[in-house]
């Protein structure tokens, strides 16, 4: 397997690390101390791990953040967290979706799109990361980058996270936003960049995915760097802004109504019904879909 996954310098002491279709982060100066910020699909920790290494050599992470629990964020936590032996940590609003006490809420394929077609393949089962897993320390504050706070974004997940780093307006904002359209096909091809909204069929409560947003307009990052797409360093915090300006909750869905409940501590209290889905056939679904994602991981692997 190559050891190049085309990884590039977004902002000082920032790596982006592709993994297929979704992006890890090394964060941190040569030498470290460093943070590993979300950490790609299930089984390809050797990926980023390889990344990590060309970057730092064998000196580990202090600490490997999530932005969230969802698999193509958190599939190579656990793996990596006993390679290095490093704890992971979560906003402890996602803490119950990552110490085996909840599965996330079902995904919702009927708002269409591309993402949301394709996300009848993907699980949405939490994980039990056990004593690896700790809460974030309360006051926004990332163990290991003293120049970078984090900010709660809830909405698409309700322990989401983005982080910041002030010195730079550096934003790392995992699945609050998308800096590729997700939901059109050509832009998932493509990879264009394009302030776009977070990934639809995961999002469990628009209100607070629109006001998650604002938030993050509201820091004028003048990078935006997402868990989806490429880094936007051009006019970001206008585009940023502008998009932030108006609501982004899809026309039909099931989350579309109403959101789903949470609880401390719990996870998922209750989901509304599921909504009708308009795709045709499952059967044609599937094909399209596994040459999709067939495409997205040869890609990656070139
Ligand atoms: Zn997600
Ligand atoms: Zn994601």
């Amino acid at each position: 397997m190559s050891t190049s996954i085309g990884t590039s310098l977004v902002a000082r002491d920032v790596v982006r690390v592709p993994v297929a279709f979704v992006n890890a982060y090394l964060v941190g100066p040569l030498g470290g101390p460093w943070v590993l910020v979300d950490t790609g699909l299930p089984t390809t920790s050797t990926w980023v791990r390889r990344a990590a290494e060309a970057r730092y050599g064998t000196t580990p992470p202090e600490a490997i953040v999530l932005t969230h629990g969802h698999f193509d964020h958190a599939g190579n936590a656990a793996v990596l967290a006993d390679h290095w032996g490093v704890p992971i940590l979560a906003h402890e609003a996602e803490l119950p979706f990552l110490t085996g006490r909840s599965d996330y809420p079902p995904q919702d394929p009927t708002p269409g799109g591309a993402i949301a077609f394709l996300s009848r393949f993907f699980p949405t089962a939490g994980y039990a990361f056990g004593g690896r897993v700790r809460a974030l320390p309360a006051d926004g504050a990332v163990p290991g980058l003293p120049d970078w706070r984090w900010v709660h974004t809830p909405g698409h997940t309700p322990g989401h996270v983005s982080l910041f780093r002030e010195a730079d307006r550096t934003l790392l904002a995992g699945d609050a936003v998308a800096t590729a359209d997700l939901d059109s096909w050509i832009g998932v091809a493509t990879n264009a960049r394009e302030v776009s909204r977070s990934p639809v069929p995961f999002v469990s409560d628009w209100d607070a995915t629109d006001a998650s947003v604002r938030r993050l307009a509201d820091l004028r990052p003048t990078t935006l760097a997402a868990g989806h797409g490429r880094a936007i360093d051009r006019d970001a915090a206008d585009r940023l802004v502008a998009f932030a300006a108006r609501s982004h909750r899809p026309e039909r869905g099931r989350y579309v109504p109403e959101p789903a409940v949470f609880g401390d501590e719990v996870g998922v209290v209750d989901v509304p019904p599921p909504a009708p889905d308009r795709t045709p056939t499952l059967v044609a679904g599937g094909t399209a879909g596994a040459v999709i994602l067939s495409h997205l991981l040869n890609r990656a692997r070139r």
